[in-house]
């Protein structure tokens, strides 16, 4: 059994005050959802405040970034082995915006997994095809590339410990959710990867989480596809009303 994860991209939004107005806000009314995991992933300021206050409550603290270097001059950069220190238990890796806006590729999305997964921590490691990448009907080329370079090299035990988030670049921020189909086929595929690339225990076991346009509206949905084991969640998770509806799903 995969246990849902629901996560929240805080993206570059909230100052410390906002972010503990919010988080106060989810330990009070998720705090009987012991059968999923709730991570939330505010910016870098507010890591440590946040971290404090989610000290023995059931929401787990997320980086939505990192390098793959733990030390050295690397000016501007914040480390794995920094974020456990700052209370963080996961860290989002190769997020579209970092793909598209900051230039990461294939490779060092994948020296950044084996760093967050040298620190113990959890990866959620997400791909994603674009619109033109769909229409030229590349997707499952691009979501092969993805993952064959993105885990190469992991092991199987590390394996365990990651999670993939599925996130079709048109659909984020966009309010263009995908279909519950489009995502199921999208999932299923992915799932059909990790079988490949290393075993049927790992594609059994690995969580796979939408991201995309993901509102209280359509959140049951997508939850109700086989393959679709979570979300992660931008836009809907500044507002506790919405996450805490999307955590809720039905
Ligand atoms: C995201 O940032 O990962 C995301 C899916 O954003 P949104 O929910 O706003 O589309």
């Amino acid at each position: 059994m995969r246990k849902p994860l629901i996560a929240g991209n805080w993206k570059l939004h909230k100052t410390i005050p906002e972010a503990l107005d919010l988080i106060e806000a989810l330990k009070k009314d998720l705090a009987d959802k012991t059968d999923i995991e709730i991570v939330v992933a505010p910016v870098f300021t507010a890591l440590v405040p946040v971290a404090q206050a989610v000290k023995s409550s059931n929401i787990a603290l997320a980086a939505q970034n990192c390098y793959c270097e733990n030390s050295g001059a690397f000016t501007g950069e914040v480390s794995p082995a920094l974020l456990k220190d700052a209370g963080c238990s996961h860290v989002i890796v190769g997020h579209s915006e970092r793909r598209q806006l900051f230039g990461e590729n294939d490779e060092l999305i994948n020296r950044k997994l084996k760093a967050v997964l040298a620190e113990d921590l959890i990866p959620i490691f997400c791909i994603g095809e674009t619109l033109e990448e769909r229409e030229k009907d590349e997707m499952m080329d691009v979501l092969k590339r993805q993952v064959t370079v993105g885990l190469n090299g992991l092991s199987e035990t590390e394996m365990f410990k990651v999670v993939v988030a599925y996130e079709p670049v048109w659909a984020i921020g966009t309010g263009k959710v995908a279909s519950t189909d489009q995502a199921q086929e999208a999932h299923a595929f992915v799932r059909g990867l990790l079988a490949g690339l290393f075993s049927t225990p790992v594609a059994e076991q690995v969580r796979i989480l939408y991201g995309g346009s993901v509102k209280p509206d359509n959140v049951d949905g997508l939850m109700a596809q086989t393959d679709i084991d979570g979300t992660l969640v931008g836009g809907a998770s500044l507002k506790a009303a919405d996450f805490i509806r999307i955590a809720r799903f039905e």
